[in-house]
């Protein structure tokens, strides 16, 4: 049974991408627990890091780290970036997809780990989307 991001990726359910090419993709959480939570997902499905090749491992934290910048610059209220990876159930893991979060944190938010984002809905999403997506496109065309 394909996860859940596989199921995203290969477009039998909605997600607000960012990006996505052959290895790696981006779409905006369901349940972001700050507005422009972004999901790094490495197209090939594996539930855990220690499966993942470095090679893919690199490209996701590239990616990562790429997002972050379109996020501070679509969003300059955004003044830090919390990288969330969590490796087996016992860590917190859900999704059985490994998947690095991007957590975009601005001054006295309040966020506290541990908790559950809202349902947010899709038009918020789309927006955010496409938003770090046109910074994404400048810096990766640069
Ligand atoms: P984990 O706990 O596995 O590190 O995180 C799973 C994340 O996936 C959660 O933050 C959750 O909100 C998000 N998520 C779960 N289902 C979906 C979905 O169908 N679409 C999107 N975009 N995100 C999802």
């Amino acid at each position: 049974m394909p996860s859940i991001f596989t199921r995203i990726l290969q477009n039998e359910l909605p997600a607000s991408f960012v990006h996505r090419d052959e290895v790696v993709a981006a779409f905006l959480d369901i349940q972001p627990l700050t507005p422009g939570h972004t999901l790094v997902v490495p197209v090939r499905e594996v539930a855990s890091l220690s499966d993942l090749p470095p090679e893919i491992l690199a490209r996701v934290t590239a990616l990562g780290q790429e997002i972050g910048l379109a996020i501070r610059a679509t969003d300059p209220s955004v003044t830090g970036i919390n990288w969330l990876l969590c490796d087996g159930p016992d860590a917190g893991q859900e999704v059985p997809h490994i998947h690095l979060h991007v957590i975009p944190r601005r001054k006295g938010d309040g966020l506290r780990f541990g908790g559950k984002g809202s349902k947010t809905e899709r038009a918020d999403l789309d927006d955010w989307a496409a938003r770090i997506e046109t910074c994404l496109k400048d810096q990766m065309a640069k």
